[in-house]
Order: C-alpha cells, then sequence, then structure tokens
C-alpha cells in the first residue's frame, strides 16, 4: 500500500492548499480511515479562514466524513477493519470534565474536534477516535451518509430536543444545507415549510414537504 496520502490543508488563513502526507499509525484508542465522502460544512470557513477558537494551522478541515476503518490503535476491539463508519465535528469528549461528568459531552471543555484540533476528512485518509465513530449502515451510499454526520444531527437534534411526537406541526424556515434535512426528518413527524421563491417550492415538493409557504408574499 501507498505510504503517502493526499490531503486538503488550510497552510494559512484563506489558502487551501493539496498535499502529499505521510501515512502514520492511529495511536492508543484511534483508528485510521480510507474516507470515502465528506461533507462540506459552513463551519469548516472557520478553519479555512483560521478564525475558530483554538485551531492551529496547518489544519485538514472536514467533519462530515465517511470512511473505511483500515487500521485499529491498541485498545481498540469494538470495531472492525473493512468497516464503514461516520465521523463528525465534535469527535472525542475527554470524558473527565464537569459537563462530561454531568453527562453533557456534546459541551465536553476539551474535546477532539474534527478539521480543528485534529485534521478532519478533506483527505483520503484521516485519524480518528475510536470512540467517537458511527457505524454507517449500508442501505445508505457513503455520499448520502456524510452530510448526516453534522448537517443531519444538527437538525434531527433540534426536532427531537423540542420534544415533538408524531402529528405536531412544525415550520422549518429557511431551506439550505441543514434546512432540507430538516423538511426530511419533519415529513415523519408532520411538518409545515416555509421558504421564499419558486425555486424553493419547487425542491420542498421534491422533498415532500407538505405545506408551503412564501415569505415573500403578505
Ligand atoms: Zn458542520
Ligand atoms: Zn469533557
Amino acid at each position: 500500500m501507498k505510504n503517502t496520502y493526499k490531503a486538503v490543508e488550510v497552510s494559512a488563513p484563506g489558502v487551501l492548499r493539496v498535499v502529499e502526507r505521510q501515512v502514520s499509525e492511529p495511536g492508543a484508542g484511534q483508528v485510521r480511515i480510507r474516507v470515502e465522502a465528506c461533507g462540506v460544512c459552513h463551519t469548516d470557513a472557520a478553519t479555512v479562514m483560521g478564525i475558530y477558537p483554538g485551531l492551529t494551522l496547518p489544519r485538514v478541515p472536514g467533519h462530515e466524513v465517511v470512511a473505511r476503518i483500515e487500521a485499529l490503535g491498541s485498545g481498540v476491539s469494538k470495531w472492525k477493519i473493512g468497516q464503514r463508519v461516520g465521523v463528525g465535528l465534535i469527535a472525542g469528549e475527554d470524558g473527565v470534565c464537569e459537563p462530561c461528568r454531568r453527562g453533557d459531552s456534546v459541551n465536553c471543555q476539551n474535546p477532539v474536534v474534527s478539521g480543528v484540533t485534529a485534521d478532519g476528512g478533506y483527505a483520503e485518509v484521516m485519524i480518528a477516535e475510536a470512540r467517537a465513530l458511527a457505524s454507517v449502515p449500508d442501505e445508505l451510499t457513503s455520499a448520502e451518509a456524510a452530510p448526516l454526520l453534522c448537517a443531519g444531527i444538527t437538525t434531527y437534534n433540534a426536532l427531537r430536543n423540542a420534544g415533538l411526537r408524531g402529528g405536531d406541526l412544525v415550520a422549518v424556515q429557511g431551506i439550505g444545507g441543514l434546512g432540507h434535512l430538516g423538511v426530511q426528518f419533519a415529513r415523519r413527524l408532520d411538518s409545515i415549510l416555509s421558504q421564499s421563491g419558486a425555486e424553493a417550492k419547487k425542491s420542498l415538493r421534491r422533498i415532500w414537504a407538505h405545506v408551503y409557504i412564501d415569505t415573500a408574499v403578505d
């Protein structure tokens, strides 16, 4: 196997370049994964512009990663080589800070953050923390699954944490990269949607909105 891989790194604020890197072995509790798809999220811009808090450059952006495991670090027993997995933005909580100990790991004070504290998925190869991996079902292609790792979980959790039940009425305002996923999750609950413009109306029909409200019209 080639011992180098291509990655797209931010070498200085606003400067993205393709580089060839040495393949490294995963450390304890980590896996090395071969990337099949990586979504593009607006948060990546904070890495590209060098403004994400705590960021050091060079850094490879990308936190909607679907990949296959190709090497296991020591102590990794639950995952297998060849298994397809996903990695999101918060990609390894420390497990010991106060929020973690309260079970609120999304607010960990010292997390591994893909594309910020560790290199992300704009690359052929990535090192990821085994404890943060999600298993990807065979029914989804890698390109379909990738955006679910950030845009998908954000909108799904918004619906879930709003305490909604089947049959409740939901409005999703703004049908962009996140909103179109919110619509599709809400459809399973019963949704009403708002967005302006004829183009939006067409795309909303395609993703099964029940109702369309044009916010540009009184
Ligand atoms: Zn994101
Ligand atoms: Zn923590």
